[in-house]
């Protein structure tokens, strides 16, 4: 028996999660070579897992989505559209995009509780425990960025990579979703260009 591949993590550069949740597109600039990380209501879970928002566990989630497969599948089709009014409200400044952040914010509180943090002395919106707790809780998130400073949003300045970001650089300069990935992948590209000029 040989183990399953653990999942890759998912990027977490952004600063905020609502953006990170953005870059779970790679290459969204270049279409040949985009790939959508978020392929399913699983992948979905999985993704709120590791961000901290499934208060209920994720085990409960995928158990609900086997049980019911076609509403799993309209919840990833409402978090991909979520994901998608985040990246055209913010870079795109777009109105129609942000309506569709206010109304499942709406809808979100509407399904939620307002229960003490584990901090005990804040309270927090605690999602749904059913299939829409994901949407919940990415349209929470949305809505957190939305009335936040977005001065500082910026897209990498690769050609194709398309992953945002808050620049909260001390001068404000930051290029790169990371300097390790992109910023040194083109600062070789710039290199080799300059020695064949
Ligand atoms: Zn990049």
């Amino acid at each position: 028996m040989s183990l399953a591949p653990a999942r890759p993590e998912f990027p977490a550069v952004a600063g905020h999660s609502a953006l990170d949740l953005v870059d779970t597109v790679h290459w969204r600039l270049d279409a040949d070579r985009s790939i959508d990380t978020l392929a399913s209501f699983d992948d979905v879970v999985a993704w709120c897992e590791q961000f901290g928002l499934l208060p209920g566990g994720s085990r409960e989630s995928r158990r609900l989505a086997a049980a019911a497969p076609d509403a799993a599948a309209r919840e990833h089709a409402a978090v991909v559209e979520l994901r998608e009014a985040i990246y055209s409200a913010v870079f795109e400044s777009s109105e129609a995009a942000a309506q569709v952040i206010a109304r499942e914010y709406l809808a979100a509180l509407d399904r939620s509780s307002l229960v003490p943090a584990a901090d005990g002395a804040t309270w927090s919106w605690r999602p749904p425990a059913d299939l829409t707790g994901p949407r919940a809780a990415v349209a929470e998130l949305a809505h957190d960025l939305l009335r936040s400073d977005l001065s500082g949003a910026r897209q990498c300045a690769d050609d194709a990579c398309g992953w945002v970001y808050l620049d909260t650089s001390p001068r404000h300069n930051r290029l790169w979703c990371t300097s390790a990935g992109c910023g040194n992948r083109n600062r070789v590209a710039r290199h080799q260009a300059r020695k064949r000029a």
